[in-house]
């Protein structure tokens, strides 16, 4: 039966994989992507299935409470943490969670990324906040990060990794990588000296905008 609106999220979710994987955003079949269509179905990427040669049988769709709803494998075990996010933040219908180097050195040092970029501003809307430790795979994992998340586009996990949200998977990947270069940039600058606050006038502009291009993500299409 015809299902476009599924259709477009399982190619969505299945690209991103395979590029998240092809840029090494993360080691082995760690890493996990979400997308939910408008009536509520969620696209998940399967537990520990290598992503090089994984298709679309392989992804796994619940309802938003997580209940199975097709396919044969069973989620990632970070379900919570998309959910959680998906729940809490109606506006964004995508949660790209990855082990990339540099950001995760942040969450290891339980370290804000500063919004030092305009382009960084304009896409994130703002610092990249650190949501406390918790266990991977819990519930309370998911809550402290959907918590967290608050307004930007992303959210680093204590000792763990980078979670980013975006209106599709591709984009949050995209954001991803944005994420991830800032935070190396950062950790450059900081050896150089203090890297230089943006003015305060353009955070605010840039921020929201952000906020304002998140709300009508939902309404746009
Ligand atoms: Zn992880």
């Amino acid at each position: 039966m015809a299902d476009p609106a599924l259709e477009k999220a399982l190619g969505d979710v299945l690209t991103t994989l395979h590029e998240m994987d092809r840029a090494g955003l993360t080691e082995g079949t760690a890493g996990n992507v979400s997308a939910r269509t408008d009536d509520g179905r969620v696209v998940l990427s399967p537990t520990a299935l290598p992503y090089a040669g994984m298709t679309v049988d392989d992804l796994v769709v619940t309802d938003r409470d997580g209940r199975v709803l097709r396919g044969e494998r069973a989620p990632t075990t970070e379900i919570d943490l998309h959910l959680a996010c998906l729940r809490r933040h109606a506006e964004i219908r995508s949660v790209v969670h990855t082990h990339a180097v540099h950001a995760s050195m942040f969450a290891v040092a339980g370290q804000p990324i500063p919004c030092v970029l305009e382009e960084f501003e304009y896409y994130v809307g703002g610092d990249v906040l650190v949501a406390p430790y918790h266990r991977t795979g819990t519930t309370s994992l998911g809550e402290a990060a959907a918590e967290r998340l608050g307004d930007r586009a992303a959210v680093l996990l204590a000792n763990h990794g980078l979670v980013v949200v975006g209106s599709s998977a591709a984009e949050a990947l995209q954001l991803t990588k944005l994420v991830e270069r800032a935070a190396r940039i950062v950790w450059g600058a900081r050896a150089l000296g203090e890297p230089v606050p943006l003015p305060t006038a353009i955070r605010d502009e840039f921020a929201a905008s952000y906020l304002d291009r998140r709300r009508k993500s939902v309404s746009a299409d």
